[in-house]
């Protein structure tokens, strides 16, 4: 549905003149969700504004349901209002001095449309319906919570018909619990109408929750993409490791190769893992561990536990989150119990779950 070919897009800064957006190729198949993930500055909302027609490229093709609305070879350029899109941005731009259905109606009633009342308020009730707004469709904007006020802009989107939805972190104005109800709205309702759909975000649970695939983008290109769990699970390079949340990191060498398994030896122990990428006999890896995989113990039962000493502890309210000292190395480990009772200095035996352990290659570059 959405597919693009080296597309770039350049800023003119005072000092220096970057890509924001530097040869991204991407294919978005009809229905899916995917989310454009990455650190502040990476170039996803610059990319998803270049799909909307609300920037112009500097080279490269889009292309929207078959049909080209940007190509630099063939001179084409549709503007904003002629894609087949619905956009949905950070700060929900609900007027103030209308109804929540008015505010529906509001862009059915003006441009080119200008459909009649009835037929307005017909598609705009249909719209707040599928965002479960209808029984609120008469309430001044004004009196709706900003959840509710994201739904009316979502609802503004769809009733263009869109064949596909944009959205530019539509939660990050939402406090906590809010923006996770407003997330679940936005999956069941992009999913019940299988419109083919970008999200934008920072957040990576935000992406692993309401993603199809998930984009991993840095300065400007995509590092890595792959469906959530993979994205998660497997993660190929270091970049994606770490910004997926796996803390813990442990230089090695691989000992051998079995398929994707492979034995290490670390400063402190051994053990046998998944490899992401190819890997042989010698290799340097840096292992990465997720907290909750680390378990603690105060007696080595396996003979297989890393020696290490509590430094400290942090309260999550459903987790402790222990901090402990093997050789030079300071590692974390997440543990979901009421009552663990250890404290600084304690010695503690520290063991990995092999299971989703992940060694890459030390060397790895981006995407690897
Ligand atoms: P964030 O999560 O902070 O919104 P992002 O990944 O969406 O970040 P972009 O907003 O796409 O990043 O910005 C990518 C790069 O382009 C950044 O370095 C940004 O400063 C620069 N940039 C974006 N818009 C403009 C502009 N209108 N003029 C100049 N530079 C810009």
């Amino acid at each position: 549905m959405i597919e693009i070919r080296g597309l770039i897009k350049r800023f003119d800064g005072k000092a220096v003149t970057r890509n924001a957006v530097d040869g991204i190729d991407l294919t978005v198949p009809e229905g899916e969700l995917v989310t454009l993930l990455g650190p502040s500055g990476c170039g996803k909302t610059t990319t998803l504004r270049l799909i909307a027609g609300l920037e112009r490229p500097d080279a490269g093709e889009i292309r929207i349901g078959g049909k080209a609305v940007y190509s630099s070879d063939d001179n084409v350029y549709v503007s904003v209002h002629q894609r087949p899109i619905g956009v949905v941005f950070q700060s929900y731009a609900v007027w103030p001095h209308m109804t929540a259905v008015q505010n529906v109606m509001f862009p059915l009633r003006s441009g080119q449309k200008k459909l009649p009342v009835p037929e307005a308020r017909r598609k705009a009730m249909e719209a707040l319906d599928l965002v479960g707004l209808a029984d609120l469709a008469d309430r001044p904007a004004p009196a709706l919570s900003g959840g509710q006020q994201q739904r009316i802009s979502l609802a503004r989107a769809l009733t263009r018909e869109p064949e596909v939805l944009l959205l530019d972190e539509p939660l990050s104005n939402l406090d906590k619990g809010l923006r996770d109800r407003v997330r679940d709205e936005i999956r069941a309702v992009q999913q019940r109408l299988g419109i083919t759909t970008v999200f934008v975000t920072h957040d990576q649970d935000e992406a692993l929750a309401v993603s199809d695939e998930v984009i991993l983008m840095e300065f400007g290109r995509i590092v890595e993409r792959g469906p959530a769990q993979q994205i998660y699970a497997r993660p190929r390079s270091e970049f994606t490791a770490r910004f997926m949340g796996i803390s813990n990191s442990i230089p090695g060498t691989v000992t051998a190769c079995d398929d994707d398994l492979v034995d290490i030896t670390l400063p402190h122990g051994s053990l046998r893992c998944v490899a992401a990428g190819d890997l042989e006999e010698g290799s340097q890896v840096n292992v990465f561990i997720r907290p909750e995989s680390l378990s603690l113990s105060r007696k080595d039962a396996t003979g297989k536990g890393w020696k290490g000493t509590v430094e400290f502890s942090i309260y999550h309210g459903d987790c402790w989150d222990y901090h402990v000292r093997v050789g030079d190395t300071l590692l974390r480990s997440r543990i979901y119990k009421e009552k663990v009772g250890l404290s600084h200095g304690d010695p503690v035996f520290v063991s990995p779950d092999e299971e989703t352990a992940i060694a890459i290659p030390a060397d790895a570059a981006p995407g690897g």
